[in-house]
């Protein structure tokens, strides 16, 4: 922690600071230049994290020298990068994953028949949601149980192993007699009682951003599910909010390369919530993987005119077989494999 002090500070205020960092049983490094006094406070910084140095009197700026996460980081792996099974899919090992599926489980036909197409396309993993956290009370909500059943039905029938969305504490217990991942949503990235439960969890969890979240938001949301034990974390970016109304969301790739240069956890790319227009997945599917996305995640519905959420943003069956075919492409000339 390296403090820098108010070109006015008095030189009883520099001495006030010096002694609290003393009183916290840590030393104090005070260099001393022509306007500002710089301190380097030397010790775990862990010590002095949580205090309020920037407001003892005459600190300018306050500059932490360690990442508040420490699990998550990179460093903690000693530089490697850490693969998360799910079902019998590796994630993290050079080959791009592909999970596609509906937005919301709809009924028995629906849910086995996409996930008999998406398997044909190439996908290796199934998602639907059986709980929806929808923005109107009035909208679908899911399934429920019912949906999870549905889930492994397809699974059985397909052999892939399906992801699917936890909203509630109360929910684990069911979710891990049918989920091979829980997805935890953008809109649940800061419910810390949710991530501390599936941070007790044996089943991996994917983490999506949240869509006012920063980067270091959500490594710090994936240091709960770590600190709790749970080292099965995958990352999803999937758009933030911005001032651009066209999109639903901006899909900020800015976070993969980031994310992969932060943290050893695989990262996942939703092209489909990121840009919400079915018309434009394609393109951001592609521009994923060339940035290095560890995988990505589709929505497919057989009829999305009928679909029951986000049918604007699915892709026909038809239309994600040709995706696909070119992320492929795309991964093999980056040197990656799917
Ligand atoms: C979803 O995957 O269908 C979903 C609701 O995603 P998000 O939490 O990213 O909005
Ligand atoms: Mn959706």
């Amino acid at each position: 922690m390296i403090i820098v002090t108010k070109p006015e500070a008095t030189e009883e205020q520099v001495q006030h600071i010096v002694d609290r960092i003393l009183e916290w049983g840590l030393k104090a490094e005070v260099s001393k230049g022509a306007l500002r006094t710089v301190i380097g406070i030397i010790g775990p910084e862990d010590a002095v994290r949580e205090r309020p140095i920037a407001a003892i009197p005459g600190v300018e700026s306050v500059t932490p020298v360690l990442k508040p996460y420490k699990l998550v980081a990179r460093e903690f792996r000693g530089g490697n990068s850490s693969k998360v099974k799910i079902g019998n899919v590796t994630v993290g090992g050079g080959e791009v994953v592909v999970m596609s599926g509906p937005c919301s489980v709809e009924s028995r036909d629906q849910i086995t028949s996409i996930a008999h197409e998406i398997k044909k396309a190439g996908a290796t993993i199934l998602r639907g949601g059986a709980f929806k956290p929808r923005t109107s009370p009035y909208s679908f909500q899911g399934l429920g149980v019912e949906g999870l059943r549905l889930l492994a039905e397809a699974r059985e029938e397909t052999g892939l192993p399906i992801i699917t969305e936890i909203m509630d504490t109360k929910d684990l217990e069911v979710m891990e007699q049918y989920a091979d991942c829980l997805q935890v949503g953008a809109r649940n990235m800061q419910n810390f009682a949710l991530l501390k439960e599936v941070g007790r969890s044996k089943l991996p969890v994917m983490l999506k951003r949240g869509m006012s979240a920063t980067i270091k938001d959500l490594l710090m949301s994936a240091e709960y599910i770590l600190s709790e034990g749970n080292f099965n974390v995958l990352l999803c970016e999937r758009g933030i909010r911005t001032f651009e109304t066209y999109t639903r969301n901006t899909l900020d790739l800015n976070a993969v390369p980031v994310l992969q240069a932060e943290t050893h956890l695989p990262v996942i790319v939703d092209p489909t919530h990121g840009i919400g227009l079915r018309e434009h997945i394609l393109p951001m599917a592609l521009a994923a993987v060339a940035a290095g996305a560890d995988g990505i995640m589709i929505e497919v519905h057989n009829s999305p005119e009928l679909a029951k959420s986000d049918g604007e943003q699915a892709l026909l069956p038809d239309e994600f077989t040709d995706l696909v075919e070119r992320v492929r492409k795309v991964a093999q000339a980056v040197g990656r494999s799917l």
